[in-house]
């Protein structure tokens, strides 16, 4: 065995315990130190890959003193940027287990990570109030559930025409549009890997002053579809507004048009877990496909999010991995080497399985309810100064402001001054045209304290 791996073996202990001790100073600074990393004009230059290698004690400082300093502090308090998650302690701890366990999570018979992974996933449903009968995997991302979304709505489509697209390809079927009234970006990039294209999507009008989708509209266009199969993905949580599609509306069209119904609930999804927000969601049980990220408002660090559907079958065509060493796929649920775009698999859902046994109902409930209160509470302090304005109507935990009568420019100043302050970070963004600033509340450690400090930097940058 190489020398230094040799002593690094024998000092396993002593590494972890450097690590947890880097840990603790991370974790401890949250709160003070900037919301975002400031990065200097010039990152600090690696050295050239070492002939002797320095060992894990001597990476891990060199690590800390280079680069902890301008790591962003994205799991913190104020980082309101994106959306962005932080981690619960439950699902930290069990982060760090999921390295050392080192699980490849499939059914193979030689580990309980899948039948883990069935728990979790089978918990998440109970949490959100979906149907038991829907089956899931893991995947790294919403990116990655509306990828496979789009992959099982394209079989789907495929089928309509007898033709197994997983088998034989795209080759000779026409073009199928994908309507939506606010798809996200990363449905798009689905689209360009599920060779199904970017200018698929066919946007549809949205009803006025919101984002959620013109139902008529949407009709109109199936309806001039005829009996021609389409796919339409509704959004359960738009990034900007948090604006909910009707879901239950748009459901209702399948029992006079062909389609394929995907629903994006990356975020907003998590909604449910506070019972009486489920509404916004009501008829969500008609969807053929379903996002949710964990590592958002689940609160499990990254990377970690769910794909729903109620199409196990169509699945299992589309990302079955059958070889002379590997088992035939059998048609059950737990069988994720079948069931995902990746074959080796992090045990990523443990994370997710610890932070729900950990919390459980009330505790999901409560951090929704307490994110969606700090929004309201940051849009009234808004609301209540004559120097900015309200962009969009609080809906759930994200606040669009902007300061009265600025410019792209002027709103692109003000984020990069809060950016610099340290106290907050919240991202740009343009909404009907209007550029804002964007709060986006995700994290379970997020006080209506907090909100006052974010508020009172920006009346300060304001004036200043
Ligand atoms: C964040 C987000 C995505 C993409 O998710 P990743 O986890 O970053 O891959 C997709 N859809 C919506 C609505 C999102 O908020």
């Amino acid at each position: 065995m190489y020398d230094r791996l040799k002593e690094d073996l024998a000092s396993f202990d002593e590494i972890l315990d450097q690590a947890r001790a880097m840990a603790g100073n991370y974790l401890a600074s949250l709160d003070e130190r900037p919301a975002a990393a400031n990065l200097p004009p010039s990152l600090p230059t690696c050295p050239a890959l070492p002939e002797q290698g320095e060992g894990a004690q001597a990476a891990l400082r060199r690590f800390e003193e280079n680069y902890s300093a301008l790591l962003s502090g994205s799991p913190g308090p104020r980082y309101f940027g994106f959306v962005t998650g932080g981690g619960t302690p439950a699902s930290v701890a069990a982060d760090w287990l999921v390295s050392v366990y080192d699980q490849n999570a499939q059914k193979n018979g030689d580990t309980c990570a899948s039948a883990v992974e069935l728990q979790a996933l089978d918990m998440l449903k109970q949490l959100l109030g979906w149907p038991s009968s829907w089956t899931g995997v893991c995947v790294t991302g919403a990116t990655m559930a509306n990828y496979v979304g789009m992959a099982l709505a394209r079989q789907w489509v495929g089928h309509q025409f007898g033709v197994d697209v997983a088998t034989n390809g795209l080759h000779g079927l026409p073009r199928t549009p994908v309507f939506s009234a606010s798809a996200h970006s990363s449905t798009l990039k689905a689209l360009s890997m599920a060779g199904m294209g970017r200018n698929a999507i066919q946007a549809m009008p949205q009803l006025r002053g919101r984002e959620a989708c013109d139902v008529a509209a949407l009709e109109q266009a199936l309806r001039e579809r005829g009996d021609q199969p389409s796919i339409v993905v509704a959004s359960a949580g738009t990034v900007n507004t948090v604006d909910f599609d009707d879901i239950a509306a748009i459901a209702e069209l399948k029992q006079r048009y062909p389609f394929w119904l995907h629903v994006d609930a990356a975020f907003g999804g998590v909604a449910a877990a506070s019972p009486g927000r489920r509404g916004l969601m009501a008829g969500i049980e008609a969807a053929d496909s379903v996002t949710v990220d964990a590592h958002k408002w689940l609160n499990v660090p990254y990377d970690c999010a769910v794909a729903f559907t109620s199409h196990l079958p169509l699945q299992i065509e589309v990302f079955k991995n059958h070889s002379d060493y590997l088992p035939a796929p059998e048609p059950t649920p737990d069988n994720f080497l079948h069931l995902a775009p990746e074959n080796s698999r992090r045990f990523r859902a443990l994370p997710l399985w610890m932070g729900l046994l950990a919390y459980g109902r009330e505790g999901y409930a409560e951090v929704v309810e307490r994110n969606c209160a700090a929004a309201r509470h940051l849009g009234a302090l808004i609301a209540g100064d004559g120097r900015f304005k309200l962009v969009a109507p609080v809906r759930l935990n994200v606040v669009c402001f902007a300061p009265v009568g600025a410019d792209a420019a002027a709103v692109a100043l003000l984020q990069k001054a809060l950016h610099r302050d340290g106290s907050a970070y919240v991202t740009p963004s343009v909404l009907h045209g209007e550029p804002m600033l964007r709060v986006a509340i995700c994290n379970w450690r997020t006080t209506t304290e907090d909100m006052d400090r974010t508020f009172e930097a920006l009346q300060r940058l304001l004036s200043c």
